[in-house]
């Protein structure tokens, strides 16, 4: 019988997942795959885990749910407190998902420019190709086939170049590479100067590119820029930040500190929807010394279920120490996944940083060149690949074919060996039919 579960492929017939546990997942057939993208780039801390677990269970037997808006509890402000002094932001506002945390970070930025006496500014900037979340302002910002669902509701704030090192540097050093993007980002700067709020950066690219990482100066060039124009700086950090990039924040590796921070996947880990805002003590103070309130907010942000799981996330990422686990394995995995590439020419390029890694494919690998329709090849890599027990994460921004290869932090070395064999045949399948 057909479910009326609508999916986005309404003709799509995907596995029903029975159970999962570490990096793998066990589908109602008894077949098992290796969770080589952590979901959607979520679980850093692998399923299953039996703490986290239990601190839901715990939890839930005491109390699910109050309203944010009339208490508090000790845990809620436990979790905020660690989460700042481990990112070092002054102020945590929690959400339910990565789009909200975005949308939050937006309002903090309007809020902030009200607050000091210049209302006029009310404009963002953020890449040509990205994505901030699907809804309403993240989509404003995201340069990303999906945009389209939004029609004339979405603004078009994406007109910051993209860095894209494999496809777009035309064989210009690192440095002046991000020169090049620099000048272009400047001319938007002057541009929009006088009603400019913000700017929105994925400081790796994630769902669009996969794992692009800018060139060496360019985020510092616009942290400079930001500062030039008494413009905010928000780091879209939902996919890259708490771990996945190898530091607990992704802007980290470029000494940034932006204004305001979005966080979301790795702080439920799979485990709950939660997401937070990390506000700086630059926005909070203007507040705190301004209106004093903060307009908005959603009915589940902060529940205590969620904020005691996330709590337990916390505790194991920290105490597991598996920022600098992940980021030790996630070397070894990239010197397999460049072993697979010296012998699978559809593998372009192997790109990324911490263990957010990913290929993209290509079927002519001197030109570049893919001939098939657009989304065709990546999806072909990743049905291949999922027969033969490994999932990778498309890209699905309708730029190009790459996929991320993340797994969680946890993963061992003899999982990214299974990993990577699964791969090896996927490609030798997908070669023997395309080249
Ligand atoms: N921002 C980035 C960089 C993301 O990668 C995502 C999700 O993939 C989002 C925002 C939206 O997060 P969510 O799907 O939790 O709303």
């Amino acid at each position: 019988m057909k479910s009326s579960l609508i999916q986005n492929n309404l003709s799509a017939d995907l596995p029903a997942i029975e159970s999962a546990q570490g990096v793998w997942l066990t589908d109602t057939r008894g077949k098992r795959y290796l969770d080589a993208c952590s979901g959607a780039v979520v679980t850093t801390i692998g399923h299953g885990n039996p703490a986290v677990i239990a601190a839901m269970a715990e939890q839930a037997q005491h109390v699910t749910f109050t309203h944010r808006g009339a208490f508090t509890s000790v845990q809620t402000e436990q979790l905020a407190d660690r989460l700042a002094a481990l990112t070092g932001y002054a102020g945590v506002w929690f959400v339910s998902s990565g789009s909200e945390a975005v949308e939050a970070a937006l309002q903090f930025a309007l809020q902030y420019f009200r607050e000091i006496g210049q209302p006029e500014r009310q404009w963002f900037l953020s890449s040509s190709q990205s994505y901030h979340g699907n809804t309403l302002g993240g989509l404003s910002l995201s340069g990303h086939a999906r945009r389209s669902v939004a029609g004339e509701l979405a603004h078009a704030f994406h007109t910051l170049p993209t860095p894209y090192t494999y496809r777009d540097s035309a064989g210009l050093s690192e440095s002046d590479y991000a020169d090049a993007l620099l000048v272009l980002a400047r001319e938007q700067f002057v541009e929009h100067a006088h009603h400019l709020a913000g700017i929105v950066i994925e400081p790796v690219g994630g769902a669009t590119l996969s794992a692009t990482v800018p060139p060496a100066h360019y985020l510092v060039g616009l942290k400079s820029l930001c500062e030039e124009f008494g413009v905010l700086f928000i780091a879209d950090e939902v996919m890259t930040g708490l771990g996945r990039a190898g530091r607990m924040l992704a802007s980290d590796h470029w000494g940034i500190k932006p204004d305001l921070v979005a966080t979301g996947k790795g702080l439920g880990a799979g485990y709950t929807p939660i997401a937070a805002t990390l506000v700086s003590e630059r926005v909070i103070s203007a507040i705190e010394q301004g209106s004093g309130r903060i307009q908005g907010g959603h009915t589940y942000a902060g529940n205590p279920l969620s904020i005691a799981i996330a709590s337990a996330v916390i505790e194991v990422l920290v105490s597991e120490d598996l920022v600098a686990r992940g980021a030790r394995m996630a070397v070894y995995l990239r010197e397999q996944l460049e072993n697979l590439a010296a012998s699978h020419p559809v593998i372009g390029d192997v790109r990324g940083v911490g263990m957010l890694l990913a290929l993209e494919f290509v079927q002519n690998r001197e030109t570049r060149e893919v001939t098939l329709p657009q989304g065709q090849l990546g999806r072909r890599v990743a049905a291949a690949a999922l027969r033969h027990g490994v999932i990778i994460y498309v890209a699905t921004g309708g730029f190009n074919e790459a996929a991320a290869v993340s797994p969680p932090l946890t993963i061992s070395t003899e999982e990214i060996d299974y990993l990577v064999a699964g791969l090896d045949l996927a490609l030798s399948e997908v070669e023997s039919q395309l080249l």
